[in-house]
């Protein structure tokens, strides 16, 4: 097992008040909207595959003549091509750009976090001044990080930045394995020195019965009112009520689990290793059609984001694996393991007796190091934040673009 490189990228979405007038900025905007417009009606009829060197050469010259610097224009047209690219794989209907917000490429803007101002170039050699309204807290964690593009947006009155932070992160190399199974009633954690010795256990309960229940008391009240209770107002508020409680537990159980999970795995410096949790969604499919519903694999999902994020922020590797068998199969033999009492589980070939979460997890890391020791790249899976060869903000290509929202 050996360290690595990985890239993680992060916005820091902002208020921003600008310093003096804003005519500027608001003409800029209004501009770069109407060009982006203009550049989608012209290439929305063009059927052969437009390369960044064609809209370079078929709008560079016009879009500077409309004042615009060399790094506007190149957001410009390729802002443009995405959006028309993602209409296309959507609606088939051309974009109508009406919301004010604009790419910018890091040549266009100067940032200075020390004292939260943001200048940005406009047009014509114009500049405007914006201050960033948030807490120092949450910028500080970005001064060791490089930022390289931000979006600024009008909205109902007030501007908007979003600032696209990435860093490296050098992966620690790992000293020990840490798996992890969850399931409903428990996330049970173990810590396995790499010659199989399993040095750590932790088990956290969930607050899926909670959670249920409220389910339940959802799902009650739309039953005793199955066509009124969006209409009624207080029917609809107490769904609200119940909703916003499984919200609030569900993210401040994954919040701290995952926070508690990272420094455990810190202090052992572990590797983690979860569930592959589209492979558990495959594997179940056949067998039982409300496992989505009932063992909530959304909340499974959010717990292993937390646990991905915190890990992210102590250098720590995480990999998946596919989970099946992990919790029929024994470990010692590969027999089928049956059900002996409460929560353990028994092998009827070789007498192997465990816990059922202990001996999923026992499983989980047995596989992992199977896999790592056959496969050639060393680390099984795909480090969880690395960013998707399309998720560059400049090279959107049909996901969702938070900079322009468009109507058809
Ligand atoms: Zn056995």
């Amino acid at each position: 097992m050996r360290g690595g490189e990985l890239v993680v990228n992060e916005a820091l979405k902002t208020r921003a008040l600008p310093e003096g007038s804003y005519d500027k900025l608001l003409e800029f905007l209004r501009l770069y909207r109407d060009a982006v417009q203009i550049i989608v009606d012209r290439i929305w009829g063009i059927d052969e595959k437009l390369s960044k060197k064609k809209l370079h050469r078929l709008f560079y010259s016009d879009l500077m003549r409309l004042g615009f610097r060399a790094h506007h224009a190149k957001e410009i047209y390729i802002n443009a091509k995405s959006l028309m690219d993602s209409a296309r794989g959507n609606s088939g209907r051309k974009p109508v750009l009406r919301k004010l917000s604009a790419r910018i490429d890091k040549y266009d803007y100067k940032l200075d976090l020390d004292s939260m101002t943001l200048t940005l170039k406009l047009h014509n050699d114009y500049e405007a001044k914006l201050k960033l309204v948030s807490p120092r807290e949450r910028v500080e964690k970005f001064r060791s990080w490089s930022n390289y593009e931000l979006v600024v947006k009008y909205e109902d009155g007030e501007f908007w930045v979003s600032i696209y932070f990435k860093r490296i992160v050098k992966l620690l190399k790992p000293r020990t394995v840490m798996a992890i199974d969850l399931n409903f009633d428990n996330v049970t954690l173990t810590v396995f020195t790499l010659d199989d010795k399993l040095i750590r256990l932790k088990r956290f309960k969930t607050p899926l019965r909670k959670i249920l229940t409220h389910k339940i008391w959802i799902e009650r009240i739309q039953k005793r009112y199955p066509k009124s209770w969006r209409f009624i107002k207080g029917v609809r508020k107490a769904i609200e009520r119940h909703g916003k409680r499984i919200k609030n537990i569900s993210w401040d159980y994954a919040h701290k689990t995952g926070n508690t999970i990272a420094k455990l795995a810190f202090k052992h410096n572990s590797v983690i290793i979860l569930e592959d949790l589209e492979k558990l969604k495959e594997n179940n499919k056949k067998e039982d059609k409300e496992f989505n519903k009932k063992l909530g694999l959304w909340f499974y999902r959010r717990i292993q984001f937390c646990i991905e994020y915190e890990a992210m922020e102590r250098n720590l590797q995480v990999a998946k694996i596919d989970p099946r068998g992990t919790s029929s199969k024994c470990p010692r033999c590969g027999g089928k393991l049956v059900e002996d009492g409460y929560r353990i589980l028994r092998c009827r070939k070789c007498g192997f007796i465990g816990d059922r979460d202990v001996t999923a997890t026992i499983n989980i890391y047995k596989k992992y190091k199977y896999i790592s020791k056959h496969s050639r790249c060393g680390v099984p899976g795909v480090a969880p934040n690395a960013p998707k060869p399309d998720e560059n903000p400049s090279g959107m290509q049909g996901n969702k673009n938070e900079a322009m929202t468009t109507e058809s």
